[in-house]
């Protein structure tokens, strides 16, 4: 739930489409964090010239949406990794994402940061630089490594010092809840100018951890601090589905069509270093490979990606439930515990949702048209 930008609205009506691509560069990192998504598999990367042309289909893709539909889409690209900054070709790719004007991020450690590096930022006018924090200096290194924390704090202040805008992103699991305004502080004086919480997923090596994932209660009060804790001046949100439903709602009774929430198979889209496509990293599952199909072609025509789309797939509470259209979960968190459970099912109940009470409506078959 890296994703703490808000995601974009989707529905026949709509005349504005915000979507990202979340580009996973490479699979090698220079930490071994405990609760991390990866399972450290080895894969086969695009060359620098293949990552290139995948923009430019990207590109051509949304210049079809925008001309077929009648609608003006908002691009981004958030850049990551494993660990970004140890791709060689990182600041080609992000000249050439921003040459054809896509909003650009960077999701990172922080640890590897140079000066060239946070002027060459600037100078492309990155619009976010989120560095993962997971506490204090000894919360953080017991989490991330030893070392990381101030690593990564050299980071941050060379970024920040360069006119970056910068911000944390938290991993909430049993760890690190007790610490959330800590946290956030910590997070205001290293010169971040606000902080998301997202939920740890326990699959990959954060699968060993699945005993510390948050019980629905616990979860809440967690969200209702973080949400209280936002200033004018510091920013601290979350982007979690499940946050957004404390967050006064605005859904018509009965709407099938996706209002916000998990952008999986909606409003954004990941593409690992081998090209594979997926409907969100933490899901893991593969929608296609561009090296066989283009991408737009995979969005049309992923039947993983169709599932998602439907609301006759959501067969559990969250298909009962009146904030389907923006929430449905965490699907990944919904997988991953599932499986752990022997039973993988990504349409499986969101096992932290404190939500009670959903009533029945009525299913009008599938969900609002979007751009294919
Ligand atoms: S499954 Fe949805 S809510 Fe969960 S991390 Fe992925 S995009 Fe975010
Ligand atoms: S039941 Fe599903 S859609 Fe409803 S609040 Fe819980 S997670 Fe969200």
């Amino acid at each position: 739930m890296k994703e703490v930008k808000k995601h974009g609205v989707a529905g026949s009506a709509i005349k504005a489409f915000e979507f990202f691509i979340q580009w996973h560069l490479t699979e090698r990192c220079n930490l071994r964090c405990r609760h991390c998504y990866q399972g450290g598999r080895r894969v086969q990367e695009m060359t620098l010239g293949e990552v290139k042309q995948e923009i430019d289909e990207a590109t051509a893709m949304f210049e079809a949406w925008e001309g077929e539909h009648n609608l003006s889409v908002s691009r981004s690209i958030h850049f990551t990794g494993g660990e970004p900054f140890l791709y060689e070709g990182l600041w080609d790719v992000v000249a050439h994402a921003r040459k054809q004007g896509y909003g650009v991020a960077l999701m990172s450690n922080g640890c590897l940061v140079t000066s060239d590096d946070a002027k060459r930022a600037s100078t492309l006018k990155i619009s976010d630089i989120q560095i993962s924090l997971e506490g204090p200096p000894d919360l953080h290194d017991s989490i991330r490594g030893r070392g990381s924390f101030a690593a990564a704090a050299k980071g941050v202040e060379t970024l920040v010092g360069f006119g970056n805008r910068v911000s944390a992103n938290v991993t909430l699991s049993r760890l690190n809840v007790e610490q959330i305004e800590e946290t956030t502080e910590t997070a205001r004086r290293m010169g971040f100018y606000g902080i998301g919480f997202s939920r740890m997923v326990p699959c990959g090596r954060g699968k060993a951890l699945k005993d510390r994932l948050l019980s629905p209660q616990e979860l809440k009060r967690a969200y209702q601090r973080v949400l209280g804790l936002s200033t004018p001046s510091f920013e601290v949100v979350s982007g979690d589905p499940l946050a957004g439903t404390l967050l006064e709602s605005k859904v018509p009774f009965g709407c099938n069509l996706t209002l916000g929430g998990c952008s999986a198979g909606f409003s954004g889209i990941t593409i690992t270093s081998d090209g594979s496509v997926m409907p969100c990293r933490r899901i893991g599952l593969i929608a296609g490979n561009l090296k066989r199909k283009p991408l737009r072609a995979i969005w049309a025509s992923s039947r993983l990606l169709w599932r998602l789309r439907r609301r006759e797939s959501y067969q559990g509470k969250c298909g009962r439930c009146p904030l389907w259209p923006s929430c449905r979960g965490c699907r990944a968190v919904a997988y991953a515990h599932s499986a752990n459970q022997g039973k993988p099912d990504l349409f499986a109940d969101d096992p932290q949702c404190w939500v009670e009470g959903e009533s029945e409506v009525t299913l009008r078959g599938s969900s609002g048209r979007l751009p294919l």
